[in-house]
């Protein structure tokens, strides 16, 4: 089977979700999102599921959960035609999922709706805040599957609007956060009431002893199910440098954008969820100036031999696809790995960054990431054991530099490749009657706004603050502790300069690297705040690089440096 899917990418769709066991109408749905390929958690999760047991899955969001739980509560719906044949009578609800807060009721609703609307389900989401006689209207008329925060269902429950016997499955999303709510007592009074014969599907990032009990006394011999929880093993992982950008999701196109313009990638592979993600972002890029090619499993052959063969001779430096459509793409020049949203577990990340930095080179691996997937992030960073630098997003001030260094650069490389004799003349006859540096300066300008001058997105890109880990100390850093990477030891410096003096990663690593000759991947975990910087060094080099940093300028600044005193 995962032959077959490598030699034929476009067939393999639809066979890897139907393999599952699922309605064809659910399986069509799914490839008409975009999807290639079911995520671990759905591999793992529908078959069971299918079978009627309960779950217990341990999984973060961002891990492709929703529809884990979704796909089989409706393909059971269906198969119970209690939607697929409309009646007169008030439709009942037979499905409740019960998640901690509005935006993920309102979130999960929606997801049911998607996947369900070949089927006609009909979904609600509950919560509190709402306007009740709303909710009740819509309950009146009929619905399927109820999304519901604990307190306000039961609410529903006491009035007599929301019957629990006639419930057959129950999901319960982010156990944990629901706890952490004070939810357990309307957990507890809701499972109550519900049938004994129901299925359960209770979902948890973490599984505190809590969690365990409610398992323990509310499922029936629940299937387990672990995504992202295994070390990988050590020396398995490559050594590139990794950056995550915390953005909102509708600045997340306007921060790649600035991403590509400072790093401007030798070759980059940027990596989309879905087909349709794949095609909308080409597009969108496209539409921004730059020239992507696309990659994806509804390509024919033919189509995606031609990008490959493009992409390989380096005639396109930016290539866009899902993991399905680039596997066994294997690119020698290859600089960059661009994540446009955070995988849906360690192995994906893994697989993707290995591409880069091969054969000793520096690679890149950068990140865009919502502030909702900072969890699965941080799962990234445990399974690995290498820490996902939080960078921000380039600002235009960082782009204007880093055009002129760029534009500089090109100017080098003509004079460095000679051949201007044939221009020669020119400069002869302008130099009769000007000032001769008034000529260079005026060909630089030309140059210059011919390459689009300091034109900038004008796009106004918050900064996202990262939270801090669930039930840790305030304090990220102290969380951390002392980072090991790949072995060594780490020690966290502290830098006196920050943000205000215009420090960005660059500057920090290329000082740290020239003062002390300390290689740029040995250095890592930079966090930059306006008036100082902290970076991770080995333990074993960290003297040596207080002391040739001490008193060097950045950025025309005398630093003061020393080990960090939380670290
Ligand atoms: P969740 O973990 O449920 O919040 O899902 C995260 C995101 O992954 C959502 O945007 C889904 O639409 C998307 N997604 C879920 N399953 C797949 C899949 N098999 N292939 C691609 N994208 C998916």
């Amino acid at each position: 089977m995962a032959e077959l899917m490598e030699v034929d990418v476009s067939e393999s769709v639809e066979s890897a979700f139907a393999g599952l066991g699922l309605d064809s109408r659910l399986v069509e749905t799914l490839a008409a999102l975009g999807y290639e390929e079911p995520t671990p958690i759905q591999r793992k999760a529908i078959p069971p599921l299918l079978e009627g047991r309960d779950i217990v899955g341990r999984a973060a969001t961002g891990t492709g959960k929703t529809a884990a739980f979704a796909l089989p509560l409706l393909h059971r719906l269906a198969a119970a035609a209690a939607v697929v044949t409309p009646t007169k009578a008030r439709r009942q609800p037979t499905a409740l999922i019960l998640v901690p807060t509005r935006e993920l009721a309102i979130q999960v609703a929606k997801a049911v709706e998607k996947y369900g609307q070949p089927l006609g389900v009909r979904v609600l989401a509950v919560y509190g805040g709402q306007a009740m006689h709303e909710q009740l209207r819509v309950l009146d008329r009929g619905v399927d599957v109820v999304v519901a925060t604990p307190g306000r269902v039961l609410d529903h429950v006491r009035r007599g609007s929301v019957k629990l016997d006639t419930i057959t499955s129950v999901v319960l999303d982010e156990a944990d956060e629901m706890l952490d709510m004070g939810f357990a007592e309307d957990i507890e009074a809701i499972l109550a009431g519900t049938p004994a014969g129901r299925q359960t599907m209770l979902f948890s990032a973490t599984m505190p002893p809590r969690i365990k009990v409610i398992a323990s006394k509310h499922l029936t011999d629940p299937v387990e199910i672990l995504v992202a929880r295994e070390p990988v093993a050590a020396g398995t992982v490559p050594l590139v440098r990794q950056v995550a950008c915390l953005v909102q999701r509708q600045h997340k196109l306007a921060a790649l954008g600035r991403v590509l313009d400072m790093e401007a990638p030798g070759a980059a592979l940027i990596f989309c969820k879905t087909r349709t993600e794949v095609d909308d972002l080409s597009e969108a890029l496209g539409a921004r100036g730059y020239r992507p090619e696309a990659l994806h499993g509804g390509m024919s052959q033919e189509q995606r031999d031609r990008v490959m063969r493009l992409f390989r001779a380096g005639k396109a430096n930016l290539l866009v696809a899902t993991d399905v459509a680039a596997r066994g793409l294997d690119v020698e020049h290859l600089t960059h790995v661009v994540n446009f949203h955070v995988p849906s577990e360690p192995e994906a990340y893994i697989h993707r960054i290995g591409r880069v930095g091969r054969a000793g080179r520096e690679g890149v691996a950068i990140t865009v990431a919502e502030p909702r997937e900072q969890g699965q992030l941080r799962l990234i960073e445990r399974a690995t054991g290498q820490r996902i630098e939080i960078s921000r997003v380039p600002t235009a001030a960082d782009l204007r530099i880093r055009r002129r260094e760029i534009f500089q650069a090109t100017l080098k490389g003509a004079i460095a490749e000679g051949e201007l004799e044939q221009f020669r003349a020119i400069l002869g006859s302008l130099g009769a009657e000007h000032d001769i540096t008034d000529v260079a300066l005026a060909a630089i300008k030309l140059l210059h706004q011919a390459r689009g001058g300091d034109a900038e997105d004008g796009e106004d890109i918050p900064v996202m603050q990262p939270e801090q880990p669930r039930g840790g100390s305030r304090n990220d850093r102290n969380d951390r502790g002392p980072v090991r990477r790949g072995g060594p030891r780490m020690a966290r410096i502290y830098i006196s300069v920050g943000r205000e003096a215009g420090i960005g990663p660059r500057d920090l690593v290329g000082a740290i690297a020239n003062e002390s000759g300390l290689p740029g991947s040995d250095i890592r975990g930079i966090e930059i705040t306006d008036r100082f910087s902290l970076v991770d060094v080995p333990e074993d080099a960290a003297d040596h690089v207080i002391e040739s940093l001490n008193g060097a300028r950045l950025r025309g600044r005398r630093v003061n440096v020393r080990r960090d005193r939380q670290g």
